[in-house]
């Protein structure tokens, strides 16, 4: 095996968990209060609290596990409001109101990540790339087609092509200018050393069990302890406290990413096959 192709071995697991390290905190023991505890601390949980904080909320956030080693960890690391063939469904199934504010939401979520980054000086690997949706079959194309008119309806900026710098045969493609990509654990790093600035208490291997409603509190029982609170966002991106049958709509997904090093350099732009269902479902290059 070359040196090369040594360095990403069949034992890395995500290339930004092993290119950057995250500092390590104590699990909860015994009791604690706060006003907000958020629960999760993937890119949703860490972003909240710090949010929160920085707008002078008392807030604590823990983990199960380790902090971004869930889905965070493992990501295609697009920020992009591109997620596959989701606008004409979305249009179909939810009406176009909501369909505009999903793309709106995530138009801002791409928006307030760039400002940060840029009014804080981050220094995370962000460029902005352009998100392209291509098609390999006559149906797919299709379904781009389609996707481009919800895009008209919705007033969202793209292009129909038929001419990708792919190294293989594409039917047609559509463009959506000004994405981004970034090293998203290069960026929660920068998050995590403000929140511990903020002197944010934060937990890891620490486990929410349930939560007990109280007249005038929320007490969140933990493996070890218990952290009274006013509110608790949820943010483990499955909920762990159910109250509106959740678990009857939840079922295992697995998806699986390669990372390769190319002898060329790769075109620009973040690619993605209309053919998966699902934008989570990488083919992304
Ligand atoms: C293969 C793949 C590629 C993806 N690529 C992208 C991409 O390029 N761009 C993009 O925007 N999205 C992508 N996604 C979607 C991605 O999942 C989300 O964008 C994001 O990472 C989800 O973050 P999260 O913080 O909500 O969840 P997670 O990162 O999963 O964090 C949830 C956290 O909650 C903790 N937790 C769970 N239960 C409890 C509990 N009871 N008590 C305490 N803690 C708990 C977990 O330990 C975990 O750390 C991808 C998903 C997959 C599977």
């Amino acid at each position: 095996m070359t040196e090369k192709q040594n360095r990403f071995s069949e034992e890395t697991l995500s290339i930004w968990r092993d290119t950057v390290h995250l500092p390590a905190f104590s699990p909860l023991k015994g009791a604690c209060a706060t006003d907000v505890l958020v629960v999760g601390a993937g890119i949703t949980g860490i972003t909240t609290a710090y949010m929160l904080a920085k707008r002078g909320v008392q807030v604590t956030l823990i983990d199960a596990s380790k902090l971004a080693s869930g889905t965070t960890g493992y990501t295609t690391a697009k920020i992009s409001a591109q997620h596959g063939l989701i606008y004409d469904h979305l249009i179909r199934s939810m009406g176009e109101e909501k369909a505009a504010l999903y793309y709106q939401a995530n138009k801002e979520g791409l928006h307030w990540i760039g400002n940060h980054i840029k009014e804080n000086d981050l220094h995370c690997d962000f460029n902005m790339q352009p998100s392209i949706l291509y098609a390999t079959s006559d149906k797919e194309a299709q379904d781009i087609e389609k996707e481009k008119k919800a895009y008209d309806q919705l007033g969202i900026l793209g292009t129909l092509t038929d001419s990708v710098p792919l190294p293989f045969a594409v039917k047609n493609a559509l463009i959506m200018p000004g994405q981004a990509q970034f090293h998203p654990l290069m960026y929660l790093h920068e998050l995590i050393a403000e929140l511990v600035k903020m002197n944010v208490p934060i937990y890891e291997e620490t486990l929410a069990e349930t939560i007990e409603e109280k007249e005038t509190e929320r007490q969140v029982k933990t493996k070890n302890g218990s952290i009274s609170c006013q509110h608790v966002l949820i943010c483990s991106h499955f909920p762990f406290y159910d109250y509106r049958f959740y678990f009857a709509r939840m079922f295992p997904e697995r998806s699986y990413l390669l990372a390769c090093e190319t002898d060329g350099a790769l075109p620009d732009g973040m690619y993605l096959s209309a053919g998966i269902r699902n934008a989570r479902f990488a083919g992304c290059i």
